[in-house]
């Protein structure tokens, strides 16, 4: 069965979210992920109807469904912490409208981190935050990221994540995002992911979980590291991955690879042609990288 499967895609000032569309069609994805400027920084460029537009006949050509588009928040928010906190409440309020007049309906958005101080005053600043940037009329849902857990980030536990959706007023505006990578990081055993999901399911409620996440993980589990690794080639194993890909009871959510670019220097290319091939047909490609460098570099067909 073909499964929602896409990636990370880029943005681009001249293009927009057609240039996106684009890039998510030469990886045979049927939807993506971007970031609507750099992910490290707060700047932004107005978003151009025209464009926006295109993009969506195009997608409407092409079968792919925005409900199941996403737009990742810049990583730099942080809403855990209360320095900086009327710009990061009023930069994601712009964020919200420009994903709303983007007509996409999921915002994947860290917790945060709480930065000395503690768990509960980090918890009780992003729910104040949430409560502050959530309007009444927008369909956009705000997708809270499962952190791996490096240094004081909030959201490493299904327990954290629950206690600030419980604060949140608007219910339908609030979701969650499953990151395989940062799960396994933060010590949640991918290779029971049946287990996972029902500790997950009486915690917060499956029917919550609005976007994955698929990386294999470059560390061990609960290492709290956050760094990802092409599929099959990390800690989690292809066969853990294809499971959570193709579950039955997620079936319906749209799963994103944020996997790295191979090859080095200048000469570094996307995987996702590649590894959406390989879940989407359940067959292991032990040639990844070798066989990426080769269509990209050498323009070898497929
Ligand atoms: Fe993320
Ligand atoms: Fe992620
Ligand atoms: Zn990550």
């Amino acid at each position: 069965m073909r499964e929602i499967l896409g990636s990370h895609v880029s943005f681009s000032k001249e293009k927009q979210m057609l240039g996106s569309v684009l890039e998510a069609l030469s990886y045979k994805s049927n939807t993506f992920m971007f970031y609507t400027g750099a992910p490290q920084n707060t700047t932004r460029m107005p978003i151009n109807p025209e464009l926006t537009l295109l993009a969506h006949n195009l997608m409407n050509k092409e079968n792919i469904n925005i409900e199941n588009v996403v737009v990742h928040a810049p990583y730099i928010i942080n809403l855990a912490n209360d320095k900086n906190k009327d710009f990061n409440i009023s930069f994601l309020k712009e964020e919200l409208a420009r994903v709303e007049s983007l007509g996409v309906s999921k915002l994947v958005l860290h917790p945060g981190s709480h930065v000395g101080l503690g768990i509960d005053q980090g918890i009780q600043n992003i729910i104040d935050a949430l409560n502050e940037v959530m309007l009444d009329d927008g369909k956009v849902i705000i997708c809270l990221e499962t952190m791996a857990g490096k240094g004081s980030e909030v959201g490493s536990c299904l327990e954290e994540i629950k206690r600030i959706i419980d604060g949140v007023s608007k219910k339908d505006k609030i979701g969650v995002c499953i990151d395989t990578c940062h799960l396994n990081d933060a010590g949640y055993e991918m290779a029971e992911f049946d287990k996972f999901l029902q500790e997950f399911d009486s915690i917060i409620g499956i029917s919550n979980i609005k976007v994955v996440h698929v990386n294999d993980s470059k560390n061990d589990l609960g290492a709290h590291k956050d760094r990802h690794e092409n599929i099959g080639y990390g800690f989690l194993g292809f066969d853990t991955l294809l499971k959570i890909v193709h579950h039955p009871k997620l079936k319906d959510v749209p799963k994103i690879l944020e996997t790295p670019y191979v090859g080095t220097g200048k000469d570094q290319y996307p995987p996702y042609l590649f590894e959406i091939e390989m879940l989407q047909s359940d067959k292991f490609n032990e040639n990844l990288q070798t066989e990426i460098i080769s269509y990209y570099k050498d323009g070898k067909n497929k």
